[in-house]
């Protein structure tokens, strides 16, 4: 009569979550901190690039999705790496940006990026990132596992420094003395001359994919204007490619207010692009917390709990959200009241029904 299989969600989420089991992280009796300071954090530094990471062991919550601030001198490149572990997607902050990746199909796509702009890399396919002209860059990824670190992904000259060189020749037909000076260990960042302006060709030519890996976010008409702010939005409905990650810009005005809602499908992750925020977190059983999130701070909702965002300092504050699924699901708290009858509403409060008429008739999502 009852099934012994447990049933598990393709994507998305925390995987504690899909399983039905109980996160030990999250089923205390207090909810734990779900905020780190990520730009405040030491990470990896090399002159002036850095990579700063948010994963579950900076931030023990964030099980569904990790995140890197990462920052490149002019004439800097993230090597050539690839990790199996997690998808990439990214925002640009600061400069200009250029990346090459390569997909199972042979097929190559050369883009550049400005701020606003976005990317995404399916799980293990191989890329490289550079800072493009004269001034240094600066993006934030996000990764759709929390367990991704960015230190333990699969760099080229970590391979081929480590391969016998005779393999090496072997492998692409030269002689083994060739292989002789390259780098002994990971370099992570390389320093070179500034890329040329336009993007030179592969050594295959130009062979690009079916589906781009670059969407200019921020240039695009907002998803939603409201009472209050403006909300940028791109899941796998605009973005194909990104088939398990969507992405979120909210700006939001001195008070203003994101409101009370949950995800039933994915887990969040937040880092504040400017001004000040204060996240409130539900847990159930009583259990509710606040975070203060600063510039450069990042905050983590696990899937399915409640949360709402308030813009709490007297500028405008703005906010990049990313969730692990590539379909953007919310049920917010007025949509939920007012899905329901005024006579369920006053017997579950105990109220008279007359209390309901005046709350909205319809979904607010953004107010002041
Ligand atoms: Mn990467
Ligand atoms: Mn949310």
């Amino acid at each position: 009569m009852f099934s012994s299989s447990i049933p598990i969600s393709s994507e998305g989420g925390d995987s504690s979550f899909q399983n039905n089991v109980p996160d030990p992280v999250t089923s205390g009796k207090e909810l734990p901190t779900f905020k780190f300071a990520l730009d405040r954090s030491e990470g990896r530094v090399m002159d002036g690039s850095f990579g700063k990471e948010a994963t579950v062991v900076q931030l023990p919550i964030s099980k569904g999705l990790a995140g890197v601030s990462m920052r490149l001198e002019p004439g800097v490149m993230r090597e050539l790496h690839w990790h199996a572990t997690a998808a990439e997607w990214a925002f640009v902050t600061e400069g200009r940006v250029r990346t090459s990746v390569i997909d199972p199909y042979g097929c190559a796509e050369t883009n550049d990026f400005a701020p606003g702009d976005i990317w995404y890399f399916p799980r293990g396919h191989g890329h490289v990132i550079q800072a493009l002209g004269d001034r240094p860059c600066h993006f934030i990824l996000v990764f759709d596992n929390g367990y991704f670190s960015e230190f333990g992904t699969f760099s080229i000259t970590d391979w081929l420094g480590h391969a016998p060189p005779e393999l090496l020749a072997k492998n692409f037909g030269l002689p083994a003395s060739m292989f002789a000076n390259i780098p002994k260990e990971e370099v992570y960042f390389a320093k070179g001359k500034i890329p040329p302006e336009i993007a030179p060709a592969p050594l295959q030519g130009w062979k690009t994919p079916p589906l781009t890996h670059k969407y200019s976010l921020l240039s695009q008409k907002p998803f939603d204007v409201f009472k209050g702010g403006l909300e940028w939005r791109v899941d796998g409905s605009q973005f194909p490619i990104s088939t398990t990650m969507t992405g979120v810009v909210l700006d939001m005005e001195p008070g203003a207010l994101r409101e009370l809602h949950w995800h039933p499908n994915a887990a969040e992750w937040q880092y504040l692009l400017g001004g000040e925020v204060r996240v409130t977190l539900f847990g159930s059983h009583g259990r509710w917390r606040q975070e203060t999130l600063a510039e450069g701070d990042v905050a983590y909702i696990p899937q399915g709990f409640g949360h709402s965002i308030e813009s709490i300092s007297g500028e405008r504050a703005r906010i990049l959200i990313v969730f692990n699924s590539g379909h953007y699901q919310t049920i917010n708290l007025s949509q939920w009241i007012a899905g329901n009858s005024l006579d369920v509403l006053a017997t579950n409060f105990a109220q008279d029904p007359s209390l309901f008429e005046k709350f909205p008739h319809r979904e607010v999502f953004l107010t002041k």
